[in-house]
């Protein structure tokens, strides 16, 4: 299969499946990478620059082998906690623009307590960045990781030499990467830095066994995953229909290429069993750095919907979880509220709580933004499944279409694992809500935002509650 990337100065140009191109190097001498990331986990400032490391040890654990392919039919080896910190350490910075010059100092005051880039990024190391690309949305829509943010990493990195790819796969690009990269400003970041920009769902992967909520559970990861010597998670602080909050864990789902994600969402339509298996995967493939872009966040009815608002942060940490807890305290939402937080506690992926976290920086209250507007879904899978069964007429939440919008391009149509979106004979999409598992995908990928999600009164009613809760518990001191 052809590869579909983008190289700076030229249109996406095919190359053999899996592979850089000639001008890739490895690492000046051998064991490097293994030392390097020791050296970053462990938080001892940059590791030596030449020669042999006096010792690898201590980087079998926590090195680049942590992410070693796993053996066929298993499941790669899962971190189950934030490395060897004693105490996961979240750094917090304030910035509210995007213009290059503040967010480069802003992003260097961030990476600071992890040693900045000197620290990460040594010349010849393959950097991968993984930004939310979810849509081909402008960046003004909050719904995509802000190119300012993904050009200011890549150019951190590429100033000291590394060789940068940027990917991600969105949950319905088929023919239509080139438009995600036009829209968000990505293939100009790719051409300005010097980055190559790939197309995961294009791209050689192989299969990994995660826990599973409901056994175990195959999934396939991108060959990328392994192939970089560091992988640069850059989220973004947003709502989330399903899970509530989507950031820096829930972000790890895009390593999985194509329709697969789509399946997912039939196979595990609970929120709760969703969330875990978004948990599940983030302990499973665990990245380097985790980097959340809430300069710009959204709230109501993300992740692509939802009204972008200013939360004017920035946030990062060694681990997904340590990132999540801090935008959950931004945006006031609680951990037991969120599936995916709920699952790692559990697993005991990540600290805890915030009690665990050393927040370097900016104190998150300072940054709480009270008029944040959490989904309503999620209150549907708070309720036991047998009461949902019985309660569904009056519980429930489904995706209607906005009268004018729809353009029937039929994105909505494919995404649907369920067949419950078809093009109807007049204008706009037909519903079959017996089929419906209240996924939200169709609302994702929709170029119009023609559709919205409609609850019944009671859950209406019962997100009201939550709102004045949430609200109350934001003014106490
Ligand atoms: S119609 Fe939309 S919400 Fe319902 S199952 Fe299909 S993609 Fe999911
Ligand atoms: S509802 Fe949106 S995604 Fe579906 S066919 Fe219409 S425009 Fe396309």
């Amino acid at each position: 299969m052809t590869a579909t990337r983008h190289r700076p100065g030229a249109r996406a140009k095919p190359g053999p499946a899996g592979q850089l191109g000639a001008g890739w190097r490895p690492p000046p001498w051998p064991g490097a990478k293994r030392a390097f990331h020791a050296a970053i986990r462990s938080g001892q400032g940059t590791p030596p620059t030449s020669g042999r490391p006096a010792t690898n040890r201590g980087a079998q654990a926590t090195g680049p082998d942590a992410r070693r392919p796993p053996e066929a039919g298993r499941p790669s080896a899962p971190r189950g906690g934030p490395g060897p910190e004693p105490r996961p350490v979240l750094s917090v910075v304030r910035c509210a623009t995007y213009d290059p010059g503040p967010l480069a100092a802003a992003i260097d005051r961030l990476l600071e307590p992890f040693g900045g880039f000197d620290a990460l990024v040594r010349p010849g190391l393959t950097v991968f960045l993984k930004p939310n690309l979810l849509s081909a949305k402008g960046p003004g829509s909050a719904a995509v990781t802000h190119p300012a943010v993904l050009e200011a990493v890549a150019a951190g990195c590429r100033h000291r030499g590394a060789r940068v790819v940027i990917g991600d796969s969105p949950p319905l690009t088929m023919k239509r990467i080139e438009d995600f990269w036009e829209k968000t400003g990505y293939r100009e970041v790719a051409d300005r830095t010097g980055s190559t920009l790939l197309a995961l769902e294009q791209e050689a992967s192989r299969e990994i066994v995660l826990d599973g909520p409901r056994g175990p559970l195959p999934v396939r990861i991108t060959d990328w995953y392994w192939r970089a010597g560091l992988v640069i998670n850059l989220a973004k602080l947003k709502s989330h229909n399903l899970t509530v909050l989507t950031g820096a864990v829930k972000n790890h789902f895009g390593l999985v290429p194509g329709m697969a994600k789509a399946q997912m969402h039939l196979r595990l339509p609970r929120a709760a069993d969703f969330g875990a298996m978004i948990a599940d995967l983030a302990a499973a493939v665990p990245m380097h750095l985790h980097l959340l872009d809430g300069i710009t966040g959204m709230d109501g009815e993300g992740p692509a919907g939802g009204r972008p608002i200013p939360t004017g942060c920035l946030l990062a940490a060694r681990d997904p979880v340590t990132v999540d807890l801090g935008m959950g305290a931004i945006a006031g939402v609680d951990p037991d509220d969120q599936p995916v937080l709920r699952r790692c506690r559990a697993k005991g992926f990540g600290p805890p709580g915030l009690e665990a976290v050393e927040v370097r920086g900016v104190p998150l209250a300072d940054l709480r933004f009270a008029g944040f507007r959490a989904p309503a879904v999620p209150l549907l899978y708070r309720v036991p499944e047998p009461l949902f069964r019985v309660l569904r007429r009056f519980v429930w939440a489904r995706p209607v279409l906005v009268p004018g919008r729809c353009i029937r391009c039929g994105a909505c149509a494919r995404v649907c694992a369920s067949r419950a979106v078809r093009l109807a004979e007049g204008p706009g999409i037909r519903f079959r809500y017996g089929r419906c598992i209240s996924c939200f995908c169709c609302m994702e990928v929709c170029p119009q935002e023609a559709i919205v999600m409609q609850s019944s009164p009671l859950v209406g009613l019962a997100l009201r509650l939550r709102e004045w809760r949430r609200w109350w518990k934001g003014r106490k001191p």
